[in-house]
């Protein structure tokens, strides 16, 4: 009898390793989890990967421009504390959001777009450290809140192509599309448009630092204003969370514009925490008809009402109904 029971727990136990050593080998293996390998460029190329280009009417107050080979190079940890807890030298920023440096003339205007409704917390903290991490970089910049007012399911995209019509007036020949709760751990991933459209937050915490596949182009991207006019912007269709990223990356596939990221050292980001959304039923069907609706959904179909335009100390804010 005794027995017989040993050799009964002896199963049981046996099965429950058997079972755990299977399922880790699978998470490891399974070649699609992550795209394991993709291209980047390495940090001896990212400065000449740059395109400079300033908005036209930028005041040049030094006789030299600034150079950003250091900013590469020693690009560092910045994501503690002392960036995060509150604004330094705010007196620095502009009214509307927008700095750039006096002891050279910036090389680079870049628009940070913020698509937003109800994640002030998250507001805050991006502001504060956001302020503190771009003006390690020599640039010239202006961030844009584009908030969605109305209480129909949130259109990021949409968003976004209102951001990049804001920013066009205002001169800027780069856009950064930024979502709220993503934070750049490195201050050498340089906050300006490279030649070729970039994926910025490729090594994401919550992806465990990896890229979860090869053509995701979400979270943060750089993009020049040319580009995104030239692909019509993003759709407006996607209502609710999913799709729009992939839709943004078929359309510049569409027109034979490839994409680029840097070395994933420069790449990390951090996720503030949040409950994930309800996707959009509809995403993979939209998805399937990228192609067609690129030309008559996006920039030329944009519809909507700016409620209100103000600028706060560290922000412009826009607020429309989609
Ligand atoms: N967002 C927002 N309010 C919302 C939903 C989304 O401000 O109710 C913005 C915000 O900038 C956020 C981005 O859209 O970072 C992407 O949404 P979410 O973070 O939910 O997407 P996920 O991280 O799950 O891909
Ligand atoms: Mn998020």
């Amino acid at each position: 009898m005794l027995i017989r029971l040993c050799q009964h727990s002896f199963h049981i136990y046996d099965l429950l390793i058997l079972s755990g050593g299977l399922i880790l080998l699978v998470y490891i293996l399974l070649p699609h989890r992550f795209a394991l390998r993709y291209d980047y460029i390495d940090r001896e190329h990212i400065e000449e990967a740059l395109q400079p280009a300033t908005i036209p009417n930028i005041s040049m107050p030094q006789a030299f421009d600034c150079s950003y080979k250091e900013v590469i190079a020693d690009s560092a940890f910045v994501y503690d504390v002392f960036h995060r807890e509150r604004i330094h030298r705010g007196e620095e920023i502009r009214l509307g959001g927008e700095y750039q440096p006096e002891d050279c003339n910036a090389r680079f205007s870049t628009a940070i777009i913020v698509p937003y409704r109800d994640r002030q917390e998250q507001l805050a903290a991006f502001l504060n450290y956001m302020h503190n991490y771009l003006r390690l970089q020599l640039i010239h910049y202006r961030i844009f809140v584009v908030e969605q007012s109305d209480r129909k399911p949130f259109n990021r995209a949409m968003l976004f192509n209102i951001g990049a019509k804001v920013a066009e007036a205002y001169g800027y020949p780069c856009l950064i599309l930024h979502d709220v709760d993503l934070m750049p751990l490195n201050s050498g991933q340089i906050y300006v448009c490279s030649a070729l459209p970039r994926h910025m937050s490729s090594a994401l915490d919550s992806w465990r630092f990896h890229l979860p596949y090869r053509t995701l182009f979400g979270g943060v991207v750089a993009i020049s204003t040319t580009h995104f006019k030239m692909i019509n912007g993003m759709s407006n269709l996607y209502h609710g969370w999913g799709g729009e990223d992939d839709d943004l990356y078929e359309r510049l596939k569409i027109v034979g514009i490839e994409i680029c990221r840097f070395d994933p050292a420069y790449s990390e980001y951090t996720m503030l925490k949040h409950k994930h959304a309800i996707p959009n039923e509809n995403r993979m069907a939209l998805l399937r008809s990228a192609s067609l609706r690129m030309h008559s959904d996006g920039l030329n179909s944009l519809v909507y009402k700016e409620v209100e335009r103000r600028l706060h100390s560290l922000f412009t804010h826009i607020l429309v109904e989609t």
